[in-house]
């Protein structure tokens, strides 16, 4: 893709944007950054912009700004059905992504990693596997590191480890990972996608240009992903907590205990990986997170050793079921990455009982009826905050008592007054935070601060 001369339009102004716009003007082209935010909210990146020669539009998109393109850039937070897009588009002008603009200047193999949970826990250990086997590893995409910024790393022998988005894969045409991996499809981001079957399309974009050459590595527990391999020309691979596979990573049980399982063909030896109780991190979902990330990197070609190494020295990412404090034998976790009901539903099953939980924040047209077994099961309380409570404690409503708390301050104080020894607190909110906080790291750190206070409270009264 020669970008000398060419005018290319970058669409939004976040971080995969800015990083978009910068790796443009420096292969030649001729770029202008629209975003809908004002010049004084943009106000930190736009010198940069500038200096480099770069024009910026802020505080809307002009029709003609993107008429006089030869390439439109955007951002994965802009929506796909923008009218400025669908516009351009009907003139046959390319609409593309960070990811995809990356992947055409990105050497070496690819391993993409979608889902809609367990995405960036699964990248950063298989990151971590192929580090450990000595592999030249890159990682990046949707945890926070634009994938355009690895292009100039990235060299013949590479492998880049990349969390990929529906949001980024919608706007793909040629992006090709020679190892795509689908943890789970299960209801999110409805309020975008418009329907379940959209989002889980755009999920399936991930091995669309895949050949027979390439594996793709499927969670056999969840039926949306396993109905999507007829569709693959790939060779499937697969995962499964309950039973064993034809080819791929699965857990065993016998007399000495449950081990994670290799099989590399139909015909070949298992092999044992590591015993469960091994795998330092709470919950089944991290044990499949941990299944999909040892297939992938046995396909990539990682010995068993060093695997077993690296997910024995792994630790929970901050915000993921992250064990923040124990008061007086209180647990408290910070689990604010539990943006959708599917997280929040595998953060309480990681608890047998005892759990106060803190649910609430910004509603993303989620049902939370589904929520309601297992409150019964583990749950003593909920404690409800932000602008989905209503909504929250219509639907759970005579399950468990409810605490109506609005903020999480008030959330963690009510909470911390009821518990006994031997109780969980757990923020696992099935929400987005952007009602009350910048985004979900705030909300998780604001959350651990919240507790080291409240647990004074309850060391001192105990
Ligand atoms: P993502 O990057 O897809 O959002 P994370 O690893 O950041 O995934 O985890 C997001 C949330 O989902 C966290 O609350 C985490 O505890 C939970 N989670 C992690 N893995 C899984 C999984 N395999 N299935 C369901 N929930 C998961």
């Amino acid at each position: 893709m020669d970008l000398k001369g060419k005018k290319v339009l970058v669409v939004g102004l976040g971080k995969s944007g800015l990083a978009a716009a910068l790796f443009l003007r420096r292969r030649g082209a001729h770029v202008t950054v629209s975003d809908v935010r004002s010049a004084e909210a943009l106000a930190h990146e736009i010198p940069a912009l500038i200096e480099e020669g770069i024009s910026v539009e802020a505080g809307g998109h002009g029709l003609l700004t993107f008429r006089r393109q030869d390439l439109i850039v955007v951002s994965p937070g802009v929506p796909v059905d923008t009218p400025e897009l669908v516009q351009v588009r009907s003139f046959g002008l390319p609409v593309i992504g960070e990811l995809e603009l990356a992947a055409r200047f990105l050497k070496g193999k690819v391993m993409a990693i979608t889902g809609s949970n367990g995405k960036t826990t699964t990248t950063t250990l298989a990151g971590e596997i192929l580090k450990e086997s000595g592999l030249n590893t890159l990682v990046g995409g949707n945890i926070g590191v634009p994938v355009i910024s690895l292009t100039d790393e990235s060299k013949d022998d590479t492998w880049s480890v990349l969390e990929v988005s529906s949001f980024q894969l919608e706007t793909t045409r040629e992006f090709h990972p020679q190892i795509a991996v689908i943890l789970n499809i299960t209801p999110d981001h409805l309020d975008r996608h418009g329907t379940f079957e959209n989002y889980a399309m755009a999920k399936e974009r991930i091995f669309a240009e895949q050949t027979a050459a390439d594996f793709l590595v499927l969670n056999a527990d969840n039926p949306r992903t396993a109905e999507a391999a007829p569709r693959a020309k790939s060779q499937a691979y697969w995962f499964s907590i309950y039973h064993t596979v034809p080819q791929g990573a699965w857990v065993e049980h016998g007399p000495d205990g449950s081990q994670v399982m290799f099989r590399g063909s139909e015909d070949g030896v298992p092999e044992a990986i590591l015993p469960v109780h091994a795998i330092p991190l709470k919950g089944a979902h991290n044990v499949e997170n941990v299944l999909a990330a040892v297939c992938a990197a046995r396909l990539a070609g990682c010995p068993a050793a060093q695997v077993r190494a690296a997910v024995e020295k792994f630790k929970a990412v901050e915000h993921r079921l992250e064990f923040v404090a124990n008061f007086n034998g209180v647990e408290f976790y910070n689990d604010s990455k539990a943006t959708n009901v599917d997280a929040t539903e595998k953060a309480i099953a990681a608890f047998p009982s005892g759990i106060h939980l803190i649910l609430g924040g910004k509603d993303k047209n989620s049902d939370y009826s589904t929520l309601a077994p297992l409150l019964r099961e583990r749950v003593k309380a909920v404690y409800t905050i932000g602008s989905a409570a209503a909504k929250i404690e219509q639907h759970l409503r005579g399950v468990v008592p409810i605490h109506s708390c609005q903020t999480l301050e008030n959330a963690v104080k009510t909470a911390a007054a009821a518990v006994h020894p031997g109780d969980i607190v757990l923020l696992a909110p099935a929400c987005s935070s952007f009602d009350q906080f910048e985004n979900y790291e705030h909300r998780g750190r604001v959350f651990k601060e919240l507790v080291h206070e409240a647990g004074f409270n309850i060391c001192q009264h105990a």
